[in-house]
């Protein structure tokens, strides 16, 4: 069996929220990420789709290591790549690139398109002028800019395009895996299928595997192979993408699947319209995160945090409700009450 390309083993990303007299006492944390643990195969396209505030964002950036983890392990290709300095990632960084959602944002408006896609290249050492210039012009047109608009400034694009110059940078160092950070949610809808559909294509070319990052249960569904939802900084349920869309496990996924618009007429859907506002990341609720919203929830709930098992073959979820969660359930139900007794 090949290594996954990619391997997260419950990876915690916490913020210290800082107060008191002196200004440094951590008053308490921000669990924006908690105990994340999945794998994403070579070629394939995982997505991770969840509510905004999630904590979807910060794993991302968190794998990438521009957040320093909490916790937790990161492989990258096989190698821990956890506690590597910003130094020593240099060499990483090359195979493991971002999308960013807002393109403009994440462009130097100062610099010209030719000097945004290049720069990469200068930060990893390719000193020949000449085969930077040629290696530009070759993924500009991959992504269906011209040369023309290499010399113009970003203000002097529409937004599918900014992307394009995003994606094009991101592809410049020719990498193995890309973290797609809502790639397409601040384009018009007209564009956000050229867009994806030029990240299939380059997909192909260049063999990649993306974690593609979305709010938006459409879009996931028309890119990805395998599914997480994220809820409250944990996985709730993971899956390919057919079983998450025909039999979604977890009530917050059946919740979030409940809101697409129905595929056929005669479809009988009902939508399941959730209570209550999200929690706090700092003051996450007891037991199972999400009891105080669910339509099914039980006592244990409240009290014990469910875990996050194969109930069926590939079909991961974290709720109690499952036959196959029973023993580990009883056995945290024996161990909760022999700490009250
Ligand atoms: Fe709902 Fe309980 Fe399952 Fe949590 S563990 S999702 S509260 S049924």
């Amino acid at each position: 069996m090949t290594t996954p390309l990619l391997e997260v083993k419950q990876l915690k990303k916490y913020f210290p929220q800082l107060g008191g007299v002196t200004g440094r006492k951590v008053l308490s944390e921000v669990k924006a990420v908690d105990g994340v643990s999945f794998t994403v195969n070579r070629g394939e396209t995982l997505g991770i789709v969840g509510e905004s505030g999630c904590g979807k964002s910060t794993m991302g950036r968190t794998i990438l290591k521009l957040l320093e983890p909490t916790s937790g392990e990161i492989f990258f290709d096989g190698n821990d790549i956890t506690n590597l300095s910003p130094k020593e990632m240099i060499k990483y960084r090359k195979d493991m690139q971002i999308i960013f959602q807002d393109p403009f944002a994440s462009l130097n408006p100062r610099m010209k398109v030719f000097q945004i896609i290049e720069e990469p290249l200068i930060n990893f050492g390719v000193k020949d002028k000449e085969s930077r210039k040629r290696r530009v012009i070759e993924v500009a047109e991959q992504v269906g800019l011209t040369q023309a608009q290499l010399n113009r400034l970003p203000h002097e694009f529409s937004g599918g395009q900014r992307q394009r110059i995003g994606i094009a940078r991101a592809l410049i160092s020719k990498p193995k895996f890309i973290i797609a950070d809502e790639p397409v949610s601040a384009l018009d809808v007209s564009i956000q299928s050229q867009v994806l559909n030029l990240m299939r294509d380059l997909q192909k070319e260049y063999d990649l595997t993306y974690l593609f990052i979305s709010h938006d249960l459409s879009v996931i569904k028309h890119f990805c192979d395998r599914i997480g939802v994220m809820y409250l900084g944990k996985m709730v349920e993971l899956t390919d993408k057919n079983s998450l869309y025909t039999n979604p496990l977890h009530p917050y996924a059946q919740s979030l699947l409940s809101s697409l618009p129905k595929s056929h007429p005669d479809e009988k859907k009902e939508r399941i319209v959730l209570t209550g506002d999200v929690p706090s990341p700092s003051n996450p609720p007891t037991g199972c995160t999400f009891h105080p919203r669910c339509f099914s929830c039980m006592e244990v709930c409240k009290n014990v945090e469910p875990a996050f098992i194969e109930v069926e073959k590939d079909h991961f979820t974290s709720c109690h409700l499952y036959p196959n969660s029973a023993e580990l359930q009883n056995k945290s139900i024996e161990k909760e009450s022999v700490v009250h007794v």
